[in-house]
C-alpha cells in the first residue's frame, strides 16, 4: 500500500437516517468519522413527500428538508462527507479496506454500513425500456407529470398505499393493482387509499406486460392477468409507479459479511455488529422488518456506539 491513501478511524457507508444519525454519535464522541454519501445523498427519505411519523415534527415535514437538517447536525460536531460510492471492499484483514468509485483506495479501523436499500422492480423485459417514459419507481419525482392522466400503482404494502393516494392529486384516475385480495399496508393507509374517490382497486391482478414505444408517446397501456381466472386483460393507462419493495444494497459485501438468503446483513441480535469484527451495519441494509427512519436512526445511533467502544479497545 502506497502512502497516499487515506486512513481514517472510522468511516459510514450511507448518508440516509442510520449512516448520518451514526456520524452526529461518532462526530460528538470525537471520532471525525468520514461518510461516504452513496449515490443518493440523504437516502430514500429525499424521495418521498412528507415525513408524518418521525418524533418532533406534529405538524409532519418534507422528507428532503429532514435529512438536511439531520445532515447539517452531523456537520456542526466535524463530520467530514464524500460524494462517492463504495465499489470494492477487502474485509479480511486489518485495517480494513475500501475502494471508492474503483479509483480512490481508503482504509479504516472501523466501519460502519448503512447503505439502505433500492427500490425493486417487476423484471419485465418493457418495463426497463420505458423506465422514465410512463415507468417509474418514485411517485414524488414523476407523479406530476402525470396530470389528468389515468395512471396505475402497483403493491399493496405502505408504499403503494401512500404513493396511489398522493398520486390522486394529478391524475384523473389511479388505479391499485395488487396481487392478493388484502393490503398489507397499515390500518390508517388502507383506508385512506380504499376510500378515496379517485382510486380503483384491483384485487389479484398481475402485470403481464407493458405496451407502447419510447418514441410514440411512452407507456399506453399495461396487460393484466386474474391470478384467480386466469385470464389476461388490457388497460390503458399512460403511467405505471412500482412500490413492490426493496432489495439491500449490499453486493459488494459478498463474500465478505454474512447475509440472509435475500441479502439483507445478519447482525447480532439486539446489536449492529456483522460477522467481521469492527464492521456494523444499521438501517435498512440490515433491517426488513421495520424500515422506518426512526428505527434505521435508532440502529444508526447503536452502531456509533459499538464502533465507539471497539475503538476504545483497539
Ligand atoms: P412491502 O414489502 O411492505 O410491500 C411490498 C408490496 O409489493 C406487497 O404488497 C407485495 O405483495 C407486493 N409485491 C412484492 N413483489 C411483487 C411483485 N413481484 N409483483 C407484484 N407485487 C409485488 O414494501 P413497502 O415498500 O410497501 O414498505 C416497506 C416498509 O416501509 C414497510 O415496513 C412499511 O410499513 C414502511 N413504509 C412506511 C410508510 C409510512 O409509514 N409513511 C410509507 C412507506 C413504507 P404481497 O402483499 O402479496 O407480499
Amino acid at each position: 500500500m502506497t502512502d497516499d491513501v487515506q486512513h481514517h478511524s472510522l468511516i459510514i457507508l450511507g448518508s440516509g437516517p442510520a449512516g448520518l444519525t451514526a456520524a452526529i454519535y461518532a462526530a460528538r464522541a470525537d471520532l471525525a468519522p468520514l461518510v461516504i454519501d452513496g449515490m443518493q445523498p440523504g437516502g430514500q427519505l429525499t424521495i418521498t413527500t412528507e415525513v408524518e411519523n418521525y418524533p418532533g415534527f406534529p405538524e409532519g415535514i418534507d422528507g428532503p428538508e429532514l435529512m438536511n437538517r439531520v445532515r447539517a447536525q452531523a456537520e456542526r460536531f466535524g463530520t467530514s462527507f464524500l460524494f462517492g460510492e463504495v465499489t470494492g471492499v477487502d474485509l479480511s484483514a486489518r485495517p480494513l479496506k475500501l475502494t471508492i468509485d474503483e479509483t480512490t483506495p481508503m482504509t479504516c479501523d472501523a466501519l460502519i454500513i448503512a447503505t439502505g436499500a433500492t427500490a425493486r422492480w417487476l423484471g419485465l423485459p418493457n418495463e426497463n425500456k420505458l423506465q422514465g417514459f410512463g415507468v417509474s419507481a418514485c411517485a414524488t419525482c414523476d407523479g406530476a407529470f402525470f396530470r389528468d392522466r389515468e395512471i396505475a400503482v402497483v403493491g399493496g404494502g405502505d408504499s403503494a398505499a401512500e404513493e396511489a393516494t398522493f398520486l390522486t392529486k394529478f391524475a384523473s384516475k389511479v388505479h391499485l393493482l395488487h396481487r392478493r385480495d388484502e393490503l398489507r399496508a397499515s390500518k390508517i393507509m388502507a383506508e385512506r387509499v380504499l376510500e378515496h374517490p379517485k382510486v380503483e382497486v384491483h384485487w389479484n391482478t398481475v402485470v403481464d406486460d407493458l405496451t407502447g414505444e419510447r418514441e410514440t408517446g411512452g407507456l399506453d397501456g399495461l396487460v393484466l392477468r386474474d391470478t384467480v381466472s386466469g385470464e389476461q386483460r388490457k388497460m390503458p393507462v399512460e403511467g405505471l409507479f412500482l412500490a413492490i419493495g426493496h432489495t439491500p444494497n449490499t453486493q459488494v459485501f459478498a463474500g465478505q459479511l454474512e447475509m440472509d438468503d435475500t441479502g439483507y446483513l445478519i447482525t447480532e441480535p439486539g446489536a449492529t455488529r456483522t460477522s467481521v469484527p469492527g464492521v456494523f451495519a444499521a438501517g435498512d441494509v440490515q433491517d426488513h422488518d421495520y424500515r422506518q427512519a426512526i428505527t434505521a436512526a435508532g440502529s444508526g445511533c447503536a452502531a456509533a456506539l459499538e464502533a465507539e467502544r471497539f475503538l476504545a479497545e483497539l
